[in-house]
């Protein structure tokens, strides 16, 4: 089952079933008229797409996007949902991001750190439909537990946990133990899904705020 937010479709491109936004085109992907192909390979939320995941991400959703980097995945959320908030730390990526913000009123770059959420705090709206995490760095699920307060309360945590930077030693399976356990303390995980196919070493996990 395909369980895609409405705005994403599927669409033959070169022979092949590739999952499409309508939108400006923002990292070279391929286009078909308004269409855009939305690259699993180098989108987590996109490859959890791909595999089926039920995200709970809907048209016209409000998005709290952490890690938004140089706005690849982000622009395709904000393609189809309503405000989107793109949290990103790093200011070179974030010039980039705002250009993919220039064709999209919805999308709305912050330059702020992930950990912080008290610093866009005034700046993003309480009860946001969906917590979208990419960050990609050591303690993703300290993360996802104090930014759980911008969720209403049958929101979605959709999260994607790279193993490899919690512990490049220690086996991902370890590694993705002790964050369900530390999630587990705000969110109720709902489902799950090794990325392997698109994402070595990567978790995607979609939970519910307790
Ligand atoms: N989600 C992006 C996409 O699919 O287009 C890719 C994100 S990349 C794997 C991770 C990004 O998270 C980097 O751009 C990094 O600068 C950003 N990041 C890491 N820690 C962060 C933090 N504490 N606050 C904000 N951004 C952070």
């Amino acid at each position: 089952m395909d369980n895609l937010p409405e705005g994403v479709t599927r669409r033959e491109f070169d022979g092949r079933d590739r999952l499409c936004t309508r939108g400006e085109p923002v990292y070279g992907e391929p286009t078909d008229g308004d269409w855009r192909v939305w690259d699993a390979s180098r989108s987590k939320l996109g490859a959890m797409l791909e595999l089926g995941m039920e995200t709970g991400l809907s048209g016209g959703d409000s998005v709290l996007y952490l890690g938004a980097a140089n706005g690849t995945t982000v622009s395709h959320v904000a393609d189809v949902a309503g405000p989107t908030y793109a949290v990103e730390f790093a200011p070179r990526p974030v010039r980039d991001l705002l250009a993919a913000a220039e064709s999209r009123s919805n999308l709305l770059p912050l330059l702020k750190d992930a950990r912080r959420p008290e610093s866009y705090a005034h700046v993003v709206e309480s009860d946001v439909d969906v917590l979208v995490q990419d960050v990609a760095t050591r303690g993703q699920a300290t993360v996802a537990t104090r930014n759980a307060r911008f969720l209403s309360g049958d929101g979605r945590l959709v999260l994607a946990v790279k193993a490899r930077s919690e512990d490049v030693a220690a086996s991902p399976e370890s590694v993705f133990a002790d964050v369900r356990t530390e999630l587990s303390e705000a969110y109720e995980i709902l489902g799950e899904s090794r990325l392997d196919r698109f994402h070595a070493d990567h978790l995607g996990i979609v939970a519910r705020p307790r």
